[in-house]
């Protein structure tokens, strides 16, 4: 499955985490909420005396976060995630949405071309961002093979502004990594997410070759891979049917292997008669799942691993900025560029009605203003009579739009079950990443104290 790719961590709760795993300062990747979110989370907080008290106490360099926006800019920062093979895959995985979108570009092969390519890369870098982030994805992007990728790099080069930083991403299945593509991820510094569903048993029950063969043989060679060139990479675990009763057995087994950036995401599909397609969570799994992760997280793993969700929780306790977009107030956070140039508003939307644009014809400042996209951005919200009465809402924003049923989330009491069960420790450990923040930045940061 052709999966989002998410942040390690922010930078700024990197910053918190010194001296632990997180503390790496990783570079923002997909989806990243817009810095125009911030306000309007900033004032429906649930942890709103905890973040004044932040206010108060942080230096000014990172009060930014406080603000809607930066006057001096013209637009809203985004990100992108690139679609170089489009659905192209060489696995078939049975709940891959993704795969089916091949059927919106014709027959035969889809591949960038260097045209699209130089195009993409030089309108994204003209933009007044401090960080671009290029997210590249599939199907299996790692089918156009490393050259392709040298090519990225050389016009990332030849368009990049002195002193502006660019991030570059792959989510891949990991079973096409050799020697040449390590050397070359490591040497770019690329930041590679890897699907692993859990030990073999359950792994091999979804992600399958054509011929219906598990994949974890080959993933786990090309993890190895990975590791022996020293390049960046967390796990993403597609949470469904098949996995769903097993979160210890995946928590552990990725515990054994030693991967300490983990992202799980929610496996929610319907058929077009609006039953949920077999593969996909059974109702209440989710919740169960998250609590039972969360269990074996929280007593001793909060400092040592990475969970995608998680960080997002703490962050936006701590910063009033989520670092998904799910949990943002507008899923306005990045585009979609296929391989033939159109542009889409989310990697879940990639529908003839929302295409948004060709990026050979147009800029990223037009797409922008289209009404269409504005329109696209404010599905997000309103929410449900039930959603605006909840208590959770300033966090969870009423689900992924895609996860909605008649207006109301396939996932709403999974959520509110995980919420109850951990909020009260997420806000203890919030508080005290805070004070320790504190503490360390006091020298630094004399001001702060007045
Ligand atoms: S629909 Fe919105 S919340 Fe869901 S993945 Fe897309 S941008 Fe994110
Ligand atoms: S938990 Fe349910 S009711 Fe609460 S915001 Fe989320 S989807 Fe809405």
């Amino acid at each position: 499955m052709c999966l989002p790719f998410y942040p390690q961590i922010t930078p700024i709760l990197a910053d918190y985490f010194q001296g632990g795993p997180l503390g790496v300062g990783r570079s923002v990747c997909l989806p990243f909420p817009s810095a125009d979110c911030c306000w309007w989370f900033f004032r429906r907080s649930v942890a709103a005396r905890l973040r004044a008290a932040c206010v108060r106490q942080f230096p000014p360099p990172l009060l930014f976060l406080f603000h809607p926006q930066n006057p001096k800019k013209t637009m809203a920062d985004f990100s992108l995630l690139i679609k170089p093979a489009s659905g192209d895959c060489n696995l078939r995985c049975r709940y891959c949405f993704y795969l089916p979108k091949r059927e919106l570009f014709g027959p035969g092969a889809h591949r960038m071309s260097a045209k699209v390519l130089e195009a993409m890369t030089r309108k994204f870098l003209s933009q007044p961002m401090s960080l671009h982030s290029f997210g590249w994805q599939g199907g299996e992007p790692t089918l156009m093979g490393v050259d392709f990728f040298q090519q990225a790099r050389a016009c990332q080069r030849r368009h990049g502004r002195a002193g502006g930083r660019i991030a570059n991403a792959l989510q891949t299945n990991g079973t096409l990594l050799d020697a040449a593509w390590g050397r070359f991820l490591a040497q770019e510094q690329f930041l590679v997410g890897i699907s692993i569903d859990g030990p073999a048993e359950l792994h091999d029950q979804s992600r399958v070759y054509g011929d219906g063969r598990g994949s974890h043989a080959e993933v786990m060679r090309g993890l190895a891979v990975l590791r022996e060139h020293r390049v960046e990479h967390n796990v993403l675990t597609l949470v469904s049917h098949a996995n769903e009763d097993h979160a210890e057995t995946v928590y552990n087994y990725l515990g054994e292997l030693g991967v300490t950036y983990q992202q799980y995401i929610e496996c929610v599909e319907f058929a077009p008669d609006g039953q949920r397609r077999p593969y996909a969570l059974s109702p209440g799994k989710w919740g169960e799942f998250l609590c039972r992760i969360f269990d074996l997280w929280y007593p001793q793993d909060t400092r040592r691993v990475s969970i995608r969700l998680f960080d997002s929780i703490l962050s936006r306790l701590l910063t009033g900025v989520p670092t998904i977009c799910s949990m943002s107030g507008d899923c306005r956070n990045y585009f979609v560029i296929e391989h033939n140039c159109e542009v889409y508003p989310c990697d879940f939307q990639v529908r003839p009605e929302l295409r948004l644009g060709n990026i050979l014809t147009t800029d990223f400042a037009a797409l922008q203003k289209l009404e269409k996209y504005r329109r696209w951005g404010r599905k997000k919200n309103p929410h449900s009579a039930t959603c605006e009465a909840c208590r959770f809402l300033p966090l969870c924003m009423g689900d992924c739009p895609k996860n909605r049923r008649r207006g109301q989330s396939y996932l709403c009491e999974d959520w509110q079950l995980f919420y109850q069960h951990s909020i009260g420790r997420f806000e203890e450990l919030a508080a005290a990443l805070g004070a320790e923040w504190q503490a360390k930045n006091v020298q630094k940061w004399p001001h702060s104290q007045k």
